[in-house]
């Protein structure tokens, strides 16, 4: 009881603390607006409240942008004390502010949020008066009666108001969350595309001055692919962030979704095969990035690794060893070279080792933020690393339409490329005259940009 006094003595001092920031600010003429989160017993604020609070506020200041009313945002108070976590900020003067008007606007803002009956937006006016509208607000515990009519009879413990309001916070503050990272995930997988499409005199590859050696598609193709596939990441994450059981199970439910978007892209394409492999890669990368993301809050490529192999655990044995009279491109490439022909299926069995060893360390060293300023510079850094790429990877899409001898020949002109103008104008030609496009590799450069992204500028967002 003596503790709850001297709770309640503080509650009571910071309320006039805010009470005379008020008056301040309606003695310099301005009328004022107020967010408070409405939380019986103590504390009133702690992190989670305090990170709802943050959350609601952002909310709020889009609302009111929106709808037009116009604060001073110089003007801006922020505090968390005993009364709990408290925003203040003038309204904008000689604007046709009618506060009546305004008071409506926020009361639907509170009553059309999640967490309605937590939220507390006031007016005041220029003579430090509160703006009333006369509603009253139900009860947050039972919905009832009014707030004030339960709060005054004291109708529920504060254990059960608390128990109901940190189960409410956690829950929507984890969906904010999770809405927060698929975003990100998404953006990050649909500028990787744009960004290897988007790179000039490609080997072989469709690029916006040529199709490579395509005649079935061309950099537009590629856009309408790319556009087409983007609801599906959602939905990988969306798997990734849900899923509790066994890795080693998920596949099927990863290539359920993998299936439709494929469909969908061959009807964006006019049937050309323009992303059916990083449909698989993306769909495998994004659950597990997504899945080790919710769960840790941070990347690691090691966890991404172990995912990745437990995912794609004896993949290359349970769907290419055992099948005969084969028939997709794939298995026809495994069954004449082996494991050199195993392919996307091998690389995510080891944890998209080709990747780990070429492209992201290199990136981690030259795609800097100011890389992107420099159009020639960033033109430069994607191609080589699509060049690393080609220096090591088993490229089905090559051994396809050639032999190994081929392939090791194109992985030769590769390195020579690294270095060297000339080396690259060879390969460059190679390719063409051979009719060869590395799509592989470029599947693979797509992944390492999503990773790369991820690593770099997660944060930020
Ligand atoms: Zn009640």
């Amino acid at each position: 009881m003596k503790q709850d006094q001297h709770h309640l003595s503080k509650v009571l001092n910071a309320r006039e603390t805010r009470f005379q920031l008020r008056n301040t600010f309606a003695k310099s003429g301005f009328d004022s607006l107020s967010l408070t989160l409405n939380i019986p017993g103590y504390p009133k604020s702690n992190e989670l409240l305090s990170n709802l609070f943050t959350q609601i506020l952002d909310d709020l200041l889009i609302y009111l942008q929106a709808n037009r009313i116009i604060i001073e945002n110089k003007k801006e108070i922020l505090r968390a004390d005993e009364a709990g976590d408290f925003y203040l900020v003038q309204l904008k003067k000689n604007t046709q502010t009618n506060l009546q008007k305004i008071k409506q606007l926020t009361e639907n803002f509170e009553e059309k949020h999640k967490l309605s009956r937590l939220i507390d937006v006031d007016i005041f006016n220029k003579d430090g008066v509160s703006i009333s509208s006369g509603k009253e607000k139900p009860c947050y515990f039972c919905s009832e009666f009014s707030a004030i009519s339960c709060m005054r009879n004291k109708w529920h413990s504060y254990t059960e108001i608390s128990d109901k309001i940190f189960k409410e916070t956690s829950l929507f503050l984890n969906e904010r969350s999770k809405e927060k990272l698929i975003h990100n995930l998404c953006n990050f997988a649909q500028r990787a595309l744009l960004y290897e499409i988007s790179i000039s005199n490609k080997p072989g590859l469709v690029c916006f001055e040529e199709p490579g050696v395509h005649t079935d598609m061309n950099f537009f193709t590629f856009l309408n692919s790319t556009s087409a596939l983007t609801p599906y990441f959602k939905e990988f994450c969306e798997l990734g962030y849900m899923y509790q059981e066994e890795l080693n199970k998920v596949l099927p439910k990863i290539r359920e979704i993998g299936l439709r978007a494929e469909k969908t892209m061959f009807l964006a394409t006019n049937q050309a095969n323009t992303h059916k492999g990083i449909i698989f890669l993306f769909g495998i990368s994004l659950f597990s990035i997504t899945k080790i993301l919710s769960k840790n809050g941070t990347f690691s490529d090691s966890e991404f690794q172990k995912t990745v192999k437990k995912i794609g655990k004896d993949l290359v044995k349970n769907e290419l060893q055992h099948l005969n009279g084969s028939k997709t491109h794939g298995e026809k490439v495994y069954h004449k070279y082996g494991k050199e022909g195993a392919g996307i299926r091998l690389e995510i069995e080891t944890g998209l080792s080709t990747i780990f060893q070429t492209s992201l360390p290199y990136f981690s060293d030259q795609l800097k933020p100011d890389t992107y300023k420099d159009q020639t510079k960033l033109q430069e850094v994607l191609l080589q690393g699509l060049l690393l790429i080609m220096t090591i990877n088993n490229d089905t899409n090559i051994l396809y339409r050639s032999d190994l001898d081929t392939l090791n020949h194109i992985k030769e002109l590769a390195n020579r490329s690294l270095s060297n103008k000339s080396g690259y104008n060879q390969l460059y030609e190679f390719c063409k005259t051979n009719n060869l496009s590395p799509g592989g590799s470029a599947d693979l450069l797509a992944v390492s940009l999503l990773l790369h992204f991820i690593k770099t500028e997660y944060n930020e967002f």
